[in-house]
C-alpha cells in the first residue's frame, strides 16, 4: 500500500516500535519499556484501518482487530470486561501483537441511558486502563485505538504511558486524492482532467474515490472495454462539468 494521506507518518513511529521489539525479543529492555499503543482518528473512510495493517506490517507482528462497540454487545458490565479481557488474550496469544480497536469512543457508552451509566461507564474504562498500564497489562501487546470522534474519547485513556500518541487523518487533499485515484485505478488521471477531477471529488474520502473505482470498472466491465478515465466520467456525474473530450463522451 502506498503512504497516502498522512498514512506515511506511521512510519517514523511504526520503525520506532520495530525497533524496541526487537530489542525486547532480545531481551534488551522490559515490556514496560515498550510503548503502549497510540490512537488514529480521523473522518470515515480516511485509511484508520490501513493505518493500522500499515503499522503492523512495519513491525512485522500480527493483528488482532477488534471494535469497542462489539465488546459491549450485551450492556452487562461483567460481559464487556470479559470481552474486553478476551481480545488483550488473544493479541498476548500471538505476541507481540497489535490489537487494533476500532470505535474505540464507544467504550463505556451506553445506549440505556439510566442513572447507572455513569457508574457503568467509569467501570468500563478502569477495566480499560487495567489492561493498559495496570495489574492487568498485557506483555506484548500494542493498542492501537481508532475513532471518528476523539473528543468523546476519555483523557485517562490518553495520557502520557497509555495511547499517548495521537495521529490524525484528514480528508485528503486534490493531490492526494489523485494519488489514491492512481493507486485503486491503477492509471493516472488525464492531465487536462485533473482541475475537473479535484473539483468533483472535494470533500471526498479514499473510500469514496475507491468507490468511484469500483463504478467505473464495472462500468467499463459491463460495456466489454478496456477500464479508462472515461469510465470514470459516466459514474461521476459532476465531471460531466468538464470542458473535455469526456464530457462530450458522457453526454451522448
Ligand atoms: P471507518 O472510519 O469508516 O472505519 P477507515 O478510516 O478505517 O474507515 P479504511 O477502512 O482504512 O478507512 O479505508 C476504507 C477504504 O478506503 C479502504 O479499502 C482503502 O482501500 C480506501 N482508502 C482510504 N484511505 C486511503 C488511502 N489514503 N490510500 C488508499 N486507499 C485508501
Amino acid at each position: 500500500m502506498a503512504d497516502l494521506n498522512g498514512l506515511g507518518a506511521v512510519k517514523e513511529w511504526g520503525l520506532e516500535l520495530a525497533m524496541d521489539l526487537s530489542d525486547f525479543r532480545s531481551g534488551l529492555i522490559s515490556w514496560d519499556d515498550v510503548d503502549n499503543g497510540a490512537l488514529v482518528s480521523g473522518p470515515p473512510g480516511t485509511g484508520k484501518t490501513l493505518f493500522a495493517e500499515a503499522l503492523a506490517r512495519t513491525c512485522d507482528i500480527p493483528i488482532v482487530a477488534v471494535s469497542a462497540a462489539q465488546w459491549q454487545t450485551a450492556g452487562y458490565l461483567n460481559d464487556m470486561l470479559k470481552a474486553m479481557r478476551e481480545s488483550f488474550g488473544e493479541a498476548q496469544s500471538k505476541g507481540p501483537a497489535l490489537l487494533f480497536v476500532d470505535e474505540l469512543d464507544a467504550v463505556g457508552s451506553r445506549m440505556i441511558n439510566d442513572s447507572r451509566n455513569a457508574d457503568y461507564k467509569r467501570q468500563v474504562i478502569n477495566g480499560l486502563l487495567e489492561l493498559l498500564d495496570g495489574f492487568e497489562r498485557r506483555s506484548g501487546v500494542v493498542v492501537l485505538g481508532a475513532t471518528n470522534h476523539p473528543e468523546n474519547i476519555d483523557p485517562a485513556i490518553l495520557r502520557a504511558g497509555r495511547l499517548d500518541r495521537h495521529f490524525f487523518l484528514s480528508l485528503p487533499d486534490a493531490a492526494t486524492r489523485r494519488q489514491i485515484f492512481t493507486f485503486h485505478a491503477d492509471f493516472s488521471i488525464p492531465e487536462e482532467q485533473e482541475d475537473g477531477f479535484a473539483r468533483s471529488t472535494a470533500g471526498m474520502s479514499g473510500a469514496d474515490i475507491k468507490q468511484l473505482v469500483r463504478d467505473g470498472r464495472r462500468v467499463a466491465r459491463r460495456q466489454g472495454e478496456k477500464f479508462g478515465f472515461e469510465h470514470i466520467v459516466k459514474v461521476a456525474t459532476p465531471l460531466l462539468a468538464l470542458p473535455s473530450e469526456h464530457m462530450r463522451v458522457a453526454a451522448y
